[in-house]
């Protein structure tokens, strides 16, 4: 169904093309055309083939493309356009002017154009009035004589030139209708020549003169070339259009070429330059007289055919030959070849040709000519030359010197070879201008102009020693810096300068360290206090920097610089060690640390004491070359040394001597309480004994003082006990260890069970940490404290106590305190002191040694114990154990 409609759609469509006297165009989206109606072939002159599938825009006249374009955009864009006029070319070259309505045709994204021949209509002869009008503007700006007459040879129209050159040589006024060939303003003669020329004109001939106006008053050698058409209408010749132009210039020109040629056929016979033109139709050459004798061949005066010519081509030449000849035959570049041609001898020349392809002014044919010269010595000497600068080229190319040819006269470097851009680290194309070279080779702007301005500065003053920049710093295009030396060496006669450039940077480099390090070393020799030397084992010269003189005294400036004056200085019981320990020292290239200690002699008289150290510097084979090093006056360190020693023995024997007696003390006080033991036990049995014995004999008062000497032999024991408990404290076999402090306080709390019982106290235990130490005499410790607490009480109070300890950063801490009657404050520190007791065996009894142990086994933990206290209010022991380094 759907096919059936678009057919007869189709044939619809068909039968308006073929019939429509309108011009209908149908495009596709891209302005190409893909149907014409049969009035389109008709008007604009192409068949069916000529326009079907070629874009329209190939048949508009170029000017109105733009809006073409433009409309067909806005149609594409859903506007209908009428009314547009678009000129088009015809098949036979013709303007044609469409009228046009255009439109999309919806379903189809196709534009529909339907368009009416104008050209002839009003509209476009009004354009062409206004055409006429720009002629005549243009005819009136021609520096031509443009006129025309009508057959009575009275003038139409004359433009500008015409009128004034006739108002300027003949003082005439001539107008419109004037008759041209009146006697009153030309001669008989004049007359005469021209009404024959217009009289053949006007019998239908195109007259063309050149008139050499001679007499003319003006410019007595002024050539004209005056063409006289006439024009019909309706096969009647109805006026003349003339026009006369100025030729003098191409007249002498032509007469110019004339006279050359004469000499260029001279020149041709001097120069041996041979001419040739190939007659394109039947392939045969024309040869000059000299081409015959380049080629050495005799001259027959026939034509030469040319593959007779393509034959003495050399074989190797030919193609390219052919090559070049069929470029300039096809007029896309003109012959310019050198080719080498082999002569029947075996004989090589060269041969250097040129030609172009023309159109024949003698009989309008298309030739190809051109001229042949001999050039095998110039070739020869080139090639000889190319050698030569390619020899020197790659010698120049392998220098590491930068070598640079530049013009005196603009500054261009004709020549540069790798090195150059290597030194400089970029490419020629950077360096060639020499804004560009500054700009990129010396990036910071200061620095560029200073050397901008010296380098210009020294150029100008002539002066070849100025010609040389020595440590110059560039930037290479990778940024880095780099150090050069350049030098310009100038060849005036051939106006060239030749600018050398070698790359510096290492040794700069070098140099610039050597200058710090020496510099470093001056200043190190200025503000140490030690003498340095460097001794030039191979020279031997001894340089000594200041310190000798500071040191020692030594009179530089007097100073031989030789080793021996340095040995002389040597004490003599130390120089024979010194000198044996050098010797060994040099010949042994696996050592080379220099460091000896001896006396060197004060130019005051004394001698002090140094410590010599050094360094060797050997070369490749391990020879020393070199001793660097100082010397350091060690004297007052010696003496401070030697006091330091004195010193210590002294402590040692001191501390011997302390062991000695504390040992003795200890000896005793073991001995003795030991000893005292026997007889006191003796003397409390006996007593005992008494007092079973005579009881009833006794009275009170014997009774009471045996009871007294019971008494104080029990107290003397206590004492004799606590003696012997304390003298043995020193010697704790017992190791360190971790112990739980509230452990420890349970024990001894245990050991004063019966007594907290009795006395009904209580007792508060705070935080107990674990701790490090000797588990007994802690024990000990913490007893001798509560014993205390409990027993320095107002016999009314009910004793209660507190006992707690913490961890410090270096120390544990810990409190024992009491509710008891307190200590004066100048006792605070008296009864940790053994036998200090603040009151008498009646009130409170004890020996006055408690404390002194508790103190003793607090000093052996390192640690320290105090006491505060308000007499009357308690009191709080406080000790410290100071914890183990690594835990
Ligand atoms: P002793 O208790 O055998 O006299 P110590 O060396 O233990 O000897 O004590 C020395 C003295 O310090 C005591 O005599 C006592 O005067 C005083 N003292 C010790 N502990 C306390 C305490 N907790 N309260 C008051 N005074 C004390």
């Amino acid at each position: 169904m759907y096919s059936l409609k678009r057919n007869a759609m189709k044939n619809g469509i068909d039968i308006i093309l073929e019939n429509s006297v309108d011009l209908i165009f149908i495009f596709d989206s891209k302005g190409i055309i893909t149907n014409a109606s049969k009035s389109v072939q008709k008007v604009l002159g192409y068949s069916e083939k000529d326009l079907v599938g070629k874009e329209f825009i190939d048949f508009i006249y170029p000017t109105d493309i733009l809006a073409y374009n433009r409309n067909l955009k806005e149609v594409f864009a859903g506007k209908e356009l009428s009314d547009i006029t678009t000129r088009c070319l015809s098949s036979t070259g013709k303007l044609i002017c469409l009228n046009w309505s255009l439109g999309l045709i919806t379903d189809s994204r196709k534009i529909i154009g339907i368009a009416r021949d104008i050209t002839e209509s009003k509209i476009f002869n009004e354009e062409k009035s206004e055409q006429n009008l720009r002629l005549q503007n243009i005819m009136d700006h021609s520096p031509d004589l443009i006129w025309s007459v009508d057959r009575e040879l009275r003038l139409i129209q004359g433009n500008k030139a015409f009128i004034q050159t006739l108002k300027r040589i003949n003082n005439w006024n001539v107008q419109t209708g004037d008759f041209l060939l009146s006697t009153e303003y030309f001669s008989e003669e004049y007359i005469q020549f021209w009404s024959t020329q217009y009289s053949k004109a006007l019998a239908g001939k195109k007259v063309t003169l050149e008139i050499n106006a001679e007499d003319s008053n003006e410019n007595p050698n002024t050539y004209f070339e005056t063409k006289i058409n006439p024009i019909k209408e309706d096969g009647e010749i109805i006026r003349l259009a003339c026009f006369s132009r100025d030729i003098t210039e191409k007249k002498l020109a032509e007469k110019k070429i004339q006279e050359l040629n004469q000499r260029l056929i001279k020149g041709q016979e001097i120069s041996k330059v041979g001419y040739w033109e190939t007659d394109l139709k039947n392939n045969t050459v024309f040869w000059s007289q000299e081409m015959y004798n380049i080629w050495g061949i005799k001259n027959t005066s026939k034509k030469i055919p040319f593959d007779f010519f393509f034959a003495s081509i050399h074989p190797d030449d030919r193609q390219n030959f052919l090559y070049h000849r069929n470029r300039a035959l096809t007029k896309e570049k003109d012959l310019d070849i050198v080719y080498r041609i082999k002569l029947s001898d075996d004989t090589i020349k060269y041969i250097h040709e040129i030609g172009e392809r023309v159109i024949s002014i003698k009989d309008n044919k298309q030739v190809f000519r051109g001229t042949a010269q001999e050039v095998t010595r110039e070739k020869e000497t080139e090639i000889q030359l190319k050698d030569r600068n390619l020899f020197i080229e790659s010698t120049l190319n392998s220098l590491p010197i930068g070598i640079a040819v530049i013009k005196i006269s603009d500054g261009e470097p004709t020549y540069m070879n790798e090195a150059f851009e290597k030194i400089y680290g970029w490419p020629k194309e950077d360096l060639i201008e020499a804004e560009s070279f500054f700009n990129k080779v010396y990036p910071d702007p200061n620095y560029r102009e200073t050397i901008k301005k010296n380098i210009i500065e020294d150029i100008q003053s002539g002066d070849l020693a100025r010609m040389i920049w020595k440590g110059v710093e560039i930037t290479t295009k990778t940024g880095e810096k780099k150090i050069v030396n350049a030098k310009n060496i100038p060849v005036p006669e051939l106006n060239l300068i030749i600018s050398t450039v070698t790359d510096d940077t290492e040794r700069s480099l070098a140099e610039n360290e050597l200058k710090e390090m020496n510099e470093r070393y001056k200043l190190v020799s200025e503000a140490t206090n030690d003498a340095i030397w460097d001794w030039d084992i191979q020279k031997n010269i001894h340089f000594w920097g200041d310190g000798f003189s500071k040191l020692f005294g030594v009179d530089l400036n007097a100073k031989k610089n030789s080793p021996e004056e340095w040995s002389s200085r040597i004490h003599s019981d130390d120089k024979d060690r010194v000198l044996k320990f050098l010797e060994d020292l040099l010949m042994d290239p696996s050592r080379n640390d220099f460091r000896i200690e001896y006396r060197f002699y004060r130019s005051s008289g004394s001698y002090a004491e140094v410590l010599d150290t050094g360094k060797i510097i050997r070369d490749k084979s391990g020879k020393a070359m070199r001793l660097v090093g100082a010397v350091q006056d060690i004297t007052e360190r010696k003496e401070y040394e030697k006091s330091l020693q004195n010193l210590n023995e002294t402590l040692q024997k001191a501390n011997r001597e302390l062991e000695l007696s504390n040992k003795e003390l200890e000896q005793f006080a073991y001995v003795a309480s030991h000893d005292l033991q026997e007889p006191l036990r003796m003397i409390s049995s006996f007593l005992g004994l008494i007092e079973k014995k005579y009881n009833g004999q006794l009275d009170e008062k014997g009774k009471r003082y045996i009871h007294f000497a019971v008494d104080g032999a029990k107290r003397m024991r206590q004492i004799i006990m606590d003696l012997l408990e304390f003298s043995q404290l020193d010697r704790i076999l017992e190791s360190k260890d971790w112990v739980s402090s509230k452990e420890i306080v349970s024990t001894a709390m245990l050991f004063q069970k019966k007594n907290i019982e009795s006395k009904d106290a209580q007792i508060h235990l705070d935080s107990l940490p674990e701790i490090y130490g000797h588990r007994n005499s802690l024990i000990q410790l913490f007893q001798n404290l509560i014993s205390n607490s409990l027993k320095y009480q107002e016999p009314t109070q009910l004793p209660e106590i507190w006992i707690g300890g913490k961890e410090l950063d270096n120390e544990w801490e810990f409190f024992v305190k009491d509710n008891g009657i307190g200590i004066e404050n100048e006792y605070l520190e008296k009864i940790f002191i053994m036998f200090q007791r603040l009151h008498t065996q009646e009130t409170y009894s004890g020996t006055g040694i408690g404390l002194a142990i508790c103190k003793k086994i607090v000093e052996i933990h390192q640690g320290e114990i105090w006491v505060t206290s308000q007499p009357g209010n308690g009191s709080t022991f406080y000790f410290t154990l100071k914890k183990p380094k690594i835990q």
